[in-house]
């Protein structure tokens, strides 16, 4: 049920952090994995770590707000592997500033790399996916359900992202491809690592919120994006689940 023997998965951002780890679980069921980032050297790295797991690996350096990318990453899956069945638009990025203090330079990296590339890289994606249908999983987080004071860009391309995917799950629902997103709660990554420098009392404030008494590890989110990627999901398109050990749910 969880078997993903034969199937091709590209993951966005998967050269490191939570992309990295979805990626090793995807590749501990058996999936192929193109890895998708900006950094060559990371992506070559990951490339080393996923051919561990006993499966072929490959990578692309590509910029998923660049739309020719995007298709020169698609195309390089075809390529490779000659198929592509799972997408996980993973890459993502934060700039913290209160909304009348961020530039309109800022807010529009933080749409275009955490929003926009969801949108860019899904479509780049959908001919391939709808030959034998596939599977999409967008990145979201908890600010795809709670406001911040310094995340109001983060929070807007995040709160889109759960929109865009409720929109591909029924707009795709025919080519038979499922497409649900997942929202993790607070995981130590370097997306977070700065945050935890810069803001005062941040790591106990979560801590002590989180019902599950801890920060996540990018492990933590391997299972899911397996279950998603997975036959055993066949029938669940346009969620939204959170993986957070409990903080959405904790007043
Ligand atoms: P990291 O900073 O560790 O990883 C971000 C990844 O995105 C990197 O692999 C990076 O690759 C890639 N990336 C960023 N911009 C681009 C771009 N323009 N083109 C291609 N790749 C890009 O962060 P996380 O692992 O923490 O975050 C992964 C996802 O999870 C993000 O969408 C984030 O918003 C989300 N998330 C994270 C949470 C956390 O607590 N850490 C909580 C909730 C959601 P490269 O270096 O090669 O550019």
């Amino acid at each position: 049920m969880f078997d993903l023997g034969g199937r091709v998965a590209a993951v966005t951002g998967g050269n490191g952090g939570i992309g990295l780890a979805m990626a090793e679980g995807l590749a501990r069921c058996g999936a192929s994995i193109l890895v998708i980032g900006r950094n060559a050297e990371k992506n070559a790295k990951a490339e080393g770590i996923l051919k561990k797991h006993g499966v072929e690996a490959a990578s692309v350096t590509a910029d998923v707000t660049n739309e020719d990318d995007c298709a020169a990453a698609v195309d390089a899956a075809k390529e490779k592997f000659g198929r592509l069945d799972i997408l996980v638009n993973n890459a993502g990025t934060n700039i913290r500033n209160v909304p009348h203090k961020l530039s309109l330079a800022d807010w529009q990296t933080v749409i275009s790399t955490n929003l926009t590339s969801a949108f860019i890289c899904s479509n780049a994606a959908y001919p391939l996916l709808s030959e034998n249908g596939g599977k999409i999983i967008n990145i979201g987080s908890m600010l795809s359900i709670f406001g911040s004071s310094y995340g109001a860009a983060y929070a807007a391309s995040k709160g889109g992202i759960v929109q865009l995917t409720k929109s591909q799950a029924v707009a795709w629902a025919p080519d038979n491809i499922q497409a649900n997103a997942i929202l993790p709660g607070w995981i130590n990554t370097d997306l977070t690592r700065q945050a935890r420098i810069d803001v005062d009392g941040l790591h106990e404030r979560i801590e002590s919120r989180t019902p599950a008494g801890r920060w996540g590890d990018p492990d933590d989110l391997s299972g899911i994006a397996a279950f998603l990627a997975s036959p055993a999901s066949d029938f669940v398109t346009g969620t939204a689940i959170p993986v957070d050990g409990g903080f959405s749910v904790n007043i």
